[in-house]
Formats: C-alpha cells, structure tokens, sequence
C-alpha cells in the first residue's frame, strides 16, 4: 500500500508551515490508514479449511471408525457438519458441531470421530454410503469464505463369512480337549472356537481343500454348566477384517467332570524353603516382610503371571502335527495329586487361599528320569516361577505337554525331542513340598487333563475318525 504510508511532507506545501492545518491533515491520514488497513484485514479471505476424512477399515461392517480433522488456524471453523447418504441413510446429520472461540484463540482443529457399521448404527443396510463433510470457516464483518466440502464414499458390507461345522459326534467334556473340522468361506481373518475368554484358532486341515480347516480346543476345567449351556457357550466362530462375525453351535454332548477339592496346610517351613527358592531365582518380585505374605504372592499373582505366559507361548506352537503316537504316562509312577483338583489353602487352620491345581503329581524315586510324553520340540526348559525347573514340549497346533519341579535339565529350547527321550530328573524346585513331577497337558495355553492323550482309545474316537488322514496317527486304541 504504498500510498498511505507516503511520508506526509510530500502532500504539504513548504515554505508555509501552518501548525493546526498539518495536525488535521495528520489526524486525516492516520485514520485513512487505519481504514484501509480495517478494509484490507475484512476483505481478505483466509485460506480455505483443510478437512481430511478418513476410515480405520477399508469398507463398513460391524463398526468402522470415520474420522474427520479440520483445520483453520487463522479464524478458526464455524460449523462442521457430517452427512450420510445410502445404505439405508437419507442425508442424516451424523455429526455438527460449532467449535466456540476462547479467549485463547480459535480453535485450530476440530477432529470428529463418528463409529459407522450393525454394532453402533443398526439401521444401516448392505450398499455404498457417502460421508458428505462441510466445513465452515469463521468469515470477518464483511465477507464469508466458501464452504470446504469432502466426501468420503465407503461399501457397507454386513454378511459375515459362511461357517459349518463338518464334524460329526463332538463329545467334549470339561476339563478336556476335541477336534472339530470346519468349512469356512475365503473372507474369513479369524476363525476357531471360542469358549467364554479362550480362543482356539482353527489352521488349514491337511490335505483338504482351500476352505477346510480344524481347530483343536480345549474346554475350561472350570466350565461346571448343563449340557444345553455348554452347546451354547463352545462356539465355531469366524470373522472378516470388518468384524463381521459368524458363529454356530456344533458340539453334541457334553461331559461335566466336576473339579476335585483338596486341602494344604501350609507350614512354616515349606513356606520359608518355597519363598527363599523362588525369591533368589526371580528378582523382578519384591519380598514383603510377612512369610505369609511372601507365600500368598507366589501363589496367586506369580501363578497368574506363569498361566498367562504360557498362554503367549502357545502362539510359538508349530502348524503342524510332531507327534504320532499315543502320549507316555511316567512309568511307574505314584499319583499325588490329580487335574482340577481346587485347593484350599491353610494357615494355622484357617483358609488363606484358594487355587486350582491343574497337573498330575506323580512320584516315583527321587531324582527320577523324566520321559518327554511325546515326539516334539522344546518351547521352555529354564526355571519358570512357581513350575521351579520347568520344561514345555511343543507337540504342534497349539498342544503342549508341561514338566515342572525338575532338579536339572537336559534339554534347550528349539531342540527336537523324541518320544521317552530324557528331559531332566524330577526334584522339588517352585512351589513343591516333595521330590515329584507336575505334568500337564496343554492346549493354547489352556491346562487340559493329560488322561485323554495318555488313552490311544480317545485319540481313535475323539480325533483320529474326525482328521482322518489329516492326523499322522499311528498308535493302536
Ligand atoms: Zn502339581
């Protein structure tokens, strides 16, 4: 503006200076100035908004979240308005908001965040919906800028993907392990049995076609329910990447086999050996300066955190079956303790605790060989909380053997053991009053009694006739 910020003493005439003429002149020009400036700041428009529309998912199924940012540092946005169109929406407002200004300022950026899919909005219908956004910048007194429109167009697709059990005579009882083979259609992203919080993950059935799959589950010990709630608890479930999600019922019979109960008087000094033991070889616990206490916190968060991790270790399983004979029991063994028994702990007569034992504890000599139950590779061998000396056996798709309290071990991890083959001797390290072994089954990380696999009938009935040449099996029922 190079007029009004002219020096004035070019618009004056020199050689008669007249004081109060040049002051109104002066007063003049300021104003002049200030006008235009008002002018220039009210006529000028501020760049237009910059909105972006975007989706978590690549189209719309049981919940898609759309988000809408936008942007208007000068003046900031006025309105902002979300619209949808198709898929059973007739230009319904999703959103509209009118971000206040503050006495910091306008807002910078406004960020709508709108859920879309069956779960959230369960009018919606199969087709294409389109997001309209407009978004309002702030005008000045004089001028409003041009509304920003973006649209974002999405598919809305709500079939979740087929799913049929094609397994015959599914006989599971708690605190047990089956098989089931299942037809699943190619959009599935996840699919198995789901049972309450666990979920068996189905793998591609050897041999068959593109879309047959098995999954091998297990059924929690604690699942103490009739049989017309069990049907309706054990689930095939499957889902796209939309979370659409199918699920169906699929077993026949169910077998409750209540849990056991059991009692242990904790003595002074069991506590004192199991605290001081367990303590040494895991520092990231901190000890109270209660021997009680120091028990009780092994017994039940460390125990927790030993399941959960097993639980992850599960998903280092190999996708395929290392194993093809009936499982070992440990030869000439004592049972002390048996699965699913519930225990209550005692102190001076008095419950402290309760824990579920989920093992076998069988005995036979001291420092005693113990035997892997089956062809496999070795997942854990370490010292491993309250399982003290611990080995896990991967036997594939999720099945694991466990071996706990051992005095040494012979084996690494990533070593491929047969079946007999000597991994360790027996002992009384963790959580153990006497010189035993705890074994269990395993599957994905759910303990699962170990008396089926030892049974080369239950193999025959319950998974060889259901994988038939899908399962390697060669033992005799
Ligand atoms: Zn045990």
């Amino acid at each position: 503006l190079p007029l009004f910020l002219d020096s004035p003493q070019t618009l004056m005439p020199r050689n008669q200076p007249r004081p109060v003429g040049r002051t109104l002149l002066l007063l003049l020009l300021a104003a002049v100035v200030a006008g235009a400036v008002y002018l220039q700041r009210e006529l000028r428009l501020p760049p237009p908004a910059v909105v972006a529309v975007t989706s978590d998912l690549p189209a719309i199924g049981r919940k898609t979240i759309v988000t809408v940012t936008a942007q208007e540092p000068r003046r900031g946005l006025s309105q902002l308005t979300v619209t949808a169109s198709g898929a059973g929406f007739q230009r319904r407002v999703l959103a509209q908001v009118s971000p206040p200004t503050t006495d910091a300022g306008p807002h910078e950026q406004v960020v709508v965040v709108i859920p879309l899919g069956r779960e959230v909005t369960p009018d919606i219908r199969p087709g294409t919906v389109t997001l309209e956004v407009v978004a309002q910048a702030r005008g000045t007194r004089l001028r409003t800028p041009p509304p920003v429109v973006v649209r974002l167009t999405r598919e809305v697709q709500l079939q979740p993907p087929t799913l049929a059990a094609r397994s015959a005579f599914i006989h599971p009882a708690q605190g047990g392990a089956e098989v089931v083979v299942y037809d699943v259609g190619p959009g599935s992203k996840r699919d198995g049995v789901q049972v309450g919080r666990w979920f068996f993950s189905g793998f591609p059935l050897p041999g068959g076609s593109a879309n047959q799959r098995f999954a091998l589950f297990g059924i929690p010990y604690d699942l103490e329910t009739s049989e017309a709630e069990a049907q309706a608890r054990v689930l095939l479930v499957a889902e796209d990447e939309l979370g659409n999600r199918a699920e169906s019922q699929f077993i026949h019979r169910y077998f409750r086999r209540p849990m056991g109960k059991d009692a242990i008087e904790l003595q002074d000094a069991f506590m004192k050996k199991v605290t001081e033991e367990v303590y040494a070889r895991t520092p990231e616990l901190r000890r109270t300066n209660d021997l009680l206490e120091d028990f009780l916190q092994l017994n039940r968060g460390l125990r927790q955190s030993n399941m959960a991790q097993l639980a992850s270790l599960a998903a280092s399983s190999r996708g395929k079956f290392l194993w093809s004979e009936t499982f070992l029991p440990m030869p000439n063994a004592a049972v002390k303790g048996s699965f699913a028994d519930r225990r209550t702990y005692l102190a001076a007569g008095k419950p402290v605790d309760t824990q579920d034992h989920l093992g076998f504890d069988l005995a036979s000599l001291k420092q005693a060989p113990v035997q892997a139950a089956n062809a496999g590779v070795v997942a854990l061998s370490s010292y491993f909380g309250i399982f003290g000396n611990c080995v896990v056996l991967d036997h594939g798709y999720g099945l694991m053997s466990l071996y706990a309290h051992l005095s040494t071990l012979a084996v690494k991890v990533g070593d491929t053991v047969a079946r007999g083959q000597e991994l360790g001797r027996t002992g009384g390290t963790g959580l153990a009053g006497g010189d035993h072994l705890h074994f269990t089954m395993l599957v994905q990380g759910l303990p699962v009694t170990p008396v089926e696999w030892w049974d080369g009938h239950w193999i025959q009935d319950r998974l060889k006739l259901k994988l038939a040449g899908a399962l390697p099996w060669q033992g005799t029922p």
